[in-house]
């Protein structure tokens, strides 16, 4: 379909249009060339659900995890997991990626980065990664506030809004891989 993503576009692709849960993941392993076990399967579905094929997701964790480990240590320890989060392993599911509820619930430990930033950033963490984004020091405040109140998914559905000219998600935020469609819609 005209929607697919490739390697080649990934990483324009995350600037634009990734929520902050996948952009976090996706700057992540770029900066640390690892993730651990619940970061990479988060950041797998969800780069499945924006269509990334397999063999472009392997290229891509292989490019980022061989940066610090000997390809035979990826195959033996990596490799699997990304088959898997495609069905090609194991029980064959073709499993979903992550809805917000399951981010939002999950309880990320130290040197952990999945779930949703707006829930486990601290403020000073949240207000640098919205300050990445070309939104205002007001929309700024008022997104961070959201979140304080533990309406993430209206925090995060006001960033959308912020970084799309005011377009705005009509049916609000339930799931990461949605953001990035209404993204892509809204940017034409
Ligand atoms: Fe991601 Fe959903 Fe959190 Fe937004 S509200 S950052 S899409 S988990």
């Amino acid at each position: 379909g005209g929607d697919v993503v490739t390697l080649k576009d990934l990483n324009g692709a995350a600037a634009k249009s990734f929520p902050l849960c996948a952009k976090n993941l996706f700057n992540m392993v770029k900066k640390e060339h690892h993730l651990r076990h619940e970061g990479r399967r988060q950041l797998q579905l969800y780069l499945k659900g924006i269509g990334l094929s397999l063999e472009e997701a392997m290229l891509f964790w292989k490019t980022e995890f061989c940066k610090k480990i000997p390809a035979e240590k990826f195959e033996k320890e990596y490799a699997y997991a990304v088959r898997h989060a495609y069905g090609k392993e194991g029980k064959r599911v073709d499993y979903t990626p992550h809805t917000c509820m399951k981010c939002i619930s999950a309880n990320p430990g130290p040197g952990e980065h999945h779930g949703c930033p707006y829930k486990t950033f601290g403020e000073e963490s949240l207000r640098a990664a919205l300050g990445g984004l070309q939104i205002t020091g007001r929309q700024v405040n008022e997104i961070v506030d959201k979140a304080k109140g533990k309406h993430y998914q209206i925090a995060c559905g006001m960033t959308f809004e912020a970084v799309h000219g005011g377009k705005s998600i009509e049916q609000g935020v339930q799931h990461p891989n949605q953001w990035f469609q209404e993204s892509r819609k809204a940017l034409g």
